[in-house]
């Protein structure tokens, strides 16, 4: 007969030797095939540029490809909707972000998924300050004109943004109200097409992440009146920030970070930071999201736990923001 103490030994030796073989195959080999990137808006845009230049690098990494695939709608909730009810095995991912992942919270009532409940986080890759931009023939040369010009054509004047939710929607919101002016709100797929629209003057003004805005800045084909943070950013150094510019309550700096599935298995996760965190210090990539005027994290924020931390804050910063605008 086993004794009580030598029952309970193999007892705990059978759960050493589970624990052994607690990852399954298939994330001890991980990744066996081609990886989705799902981003949440039109090709070109911020979300899609910045998802481009870093997951082609996690894609060398991992030597698997990884294929972006473009899903628009509802501010990028259809298809953050769709990672988070997508299989947990590491092959669904998504690159979601300030709007996706925090704003949209506040802004959609019955929004079908949680951004702290619904996904495990991966990695954040690039902090994006916000520009108040308009078409290039917008009559205010500068910030102080613009604000007397939208509050005094307030009934003309129009705003695109990326849909509900989106970081262009959410950040304009937050002007708008501290101008105290509702303009009419022109929605794009992504503020890819959006900034289409400014540059060919179909829209008056927008605010949209630096990434998108500054190649036009520096052709010349549209105006930015000021940049959202308390500095300068290197990519712009002659755009004054807001505070320069005479509107110190309007600072906003959006992200962009990859989400898992809940339940993706904590070795897929380690599997894939890794990858991006490889991908954020090698110098090609540094040097291409550094020039389109990307804040990089610092190693310190580049973890799953600082992803969560960062996902609650905002939540918690953007709901009071949101709340009355709804
Ligand atoms: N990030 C979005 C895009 O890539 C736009 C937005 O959220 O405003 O188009």
């Amino acid at each position: 007969m086993m004794s009580i103490r030598s029952l309970a030994g193999a007892c705990l030796s059978a759960f050493a030797a589970l624990g052994a073989f607690a990852v399954p195959a298939s994330a001890q080999n991980y990744p066996t095939r081609t990886i989705t990137m799902i981003v949440p808006f039109a090709a070109g845009g911020p979300t899609d540029v910045i998802s481009r230049i870093v997951t082609a690098h996690i894609a060398q990494t991992l030597g698997q490809s990884i294929v972006i695939e473009n899903v628009v709608g509802a501010g990028g909730t259809t298809a953050t909707t769709r990672a988070a009810r997508a299989a947990n095995d590491g092959y669904t991912l998504v690159t979601g972000h300030m709007g996706t992942h925090a704003a949209s919270v506040p802004l959609y009532p019955k929004l079908a998924y949680h951004p702290e409940k619904d996904f495990e986080p991966v990695a954040l890759l690039a902090g994006t300050p916000i520009l108040i931009l308009a078409r290039k023939d917008f009559p205010p040369k500068d910030l102080k004109e613009f604000i007397a010009y939208v509050k005094a054509n307030a009934e003309k004047v129009n705003a695109a943004h990326a849909g509900i939710g989106s970081v262009s929607h959410a950040s304009c919101e937050l002007l708008n109200s501290i101008l105290d002016i509702k303009p009419v709100g022109v929605p794009f797929n992504g503020t890819g097409p959006a900034m289409n629209a400014l540059v060919a003057g179909q829209v008056d003004y927008m605010c949209d992440q630096i990434v998108n805005a500054v190649p036009q800045i520096n052709a010349g084909t549209i105006k930015a009146y000021a940049v959202a943070t308390p500095e300068r950013n290197p990519s712009l150094p002659n755009v004054p920030t807001t505070t320069e510019a005479g509107l110190p309550a309007f600072q906003a700096q959006a992200w962009n970070a990859i989400f898992a599935p809940k339940g993706t298995s904590p070795a897929i996760i380690a599997t894939l930071n890794a990858a991006a965190i490889k991908a954020l210090d090698d110098e090609n990539v540094r040097k291409r999201l550094l020039e389109l005027g990307s804040v990089i994290p610092a190693s310190a924020n580049r973890t799953p736990e600082a992803l969560a931390t960062l996902v609650k804050n905002e939540i918690a910063k953007w709901t009071p923001v949101l709340k009355p605008a709804t």
